[in-house]
């Protein structure tokens, strides 16, 4: 039977990968509910990325009329870079990487994406070069190995092994008695959050995407854990553009650039030492934080 239905799935490729796209940003963002908002201009064309620098250009955006929550941002994203967002609860992170994956479009001002206003090009193609890796991942039940093929059309299996590779999953696959054809999800084997995380990476690193969108809130996952997926995280996000939406300071500490925003506006901007010297917002966050991991411990 599930012969039968691989040649459907084929079909229902593009489809899918949007979809599977909308998964995972419902899962890292609750956008279960989120009515669909924008659609593409007729004739648009396809998104085409040579240098994937993403700029926000006074973005003015509510989700509401009456409530604006970003007030008129502008930053960039240099390609290559590694950019991290942080800002006390509510002050409209998540909104940035749902503009950036047009869930909605900004009332006023642009995001661009290789200098492209992305409402002029396809969604389709827009989100085919965002990967994204949210905190909790869905997992379909299925083979591990179809799972991480999810993430592109015509995956061989030597860039599945390649990703499980680089994921750090590999090990843990093949120890499997029926490596990856085991099947997981709701009916099979029950995968531990890291696990989960390992299998999003690692069909984020088979689909190979210019951008990523990571949410770092990792605090699902025991310490050591979370340090060991951070690691990986790094190696995968070395030579992309890495916007982090994080909501742990230390998890970023090390970023090119650190956004602070506050009720939608950029308050800091700088790398963690110079915010710390800066002695502000982003100081005031470090300062509590750490107090509270160290309490914890
Ligand atoms: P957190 O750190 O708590 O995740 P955040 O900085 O990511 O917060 P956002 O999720 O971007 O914040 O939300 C910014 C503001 O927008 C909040 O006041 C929130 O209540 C509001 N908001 C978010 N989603 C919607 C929505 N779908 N409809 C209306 N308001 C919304």
């Amino acid at each position: 039977l599930t012969q039968l239905f691989r040649p459907l799935d084929m079909l229902g490729w593009v489809y899918r990968t949007i979809r599977q796209g909308i998964i995972d940003m419902a899962a890292m963002f609750d956008l279960i509910d989120t009515p669909v908002e924008v659609s593409d201009k007729p004739g648009a064309p396809a998104l085409v990325v040579k240098r994937p620098t993403i700029t926000f250009d006074h973005v003015h955006f509510g989700y509401e009329p009456e409530r604006t929550i970003l007030h008129g941002l502008t930053f960039e994203v240099p390609a290559g870079s590694n950019v991290a967002i942080v800002g006390p609860s509510g002050a409209g992170k998540s909104t940035i990487a749902r503009l950036l994956f047009r869930f909605y479009d900004p009332q006023k001002g642009r995001i661009l994406v290789d200098g492209k206003d992305i409402t002029t090009v396809t969604q389709e193609s827009l989100r085919s070069h965002i990967g994204i890796v949210p905190q909790d991942s869905v997992l379909f039940n299925d083979t591990i190995g179809y799972n991480i093929a999810y993430g592109r059309e015509g995956a061989e299996e030597e860039d599945i092994i390649a990703a499980a590779r680089s994921a750090a999953i590999l090990p843990f696959i093949e120890r499997l008695p029926d490596g990856f054809e085991t099947e997981v999800g709701e009916r099979g084997l029950k995968l531990s959050g890291g696990e989960k995380q390992r299998v999003a990476i690692a069909r984020t690193l088979v689909k190979d995407p210019p951008i990523l969108l990571l949410d770092e809130a990792t605090s699902a996952l025991d310490s050591r854990t979370e340090q060991d997926i951070l690691r990986t995280l790094k190696q995968v996000s070395a030579h992309r553009t890495t916007l982090a939406i994080a909501h742990r300071l230390s998890t970023i500490a090390d970023a090119d650039r650190i956004l602070v925003l506050d009720h939608g506006r950029l308050a800091e901007i700088g790398t963690h030492s110079e915010l710390l010297r800066y002695n502000g917002l982003y100081a005031e966050m470090w300062a509590r934080q750490q107090a509270e991991e160290a309490a914890i411990e």
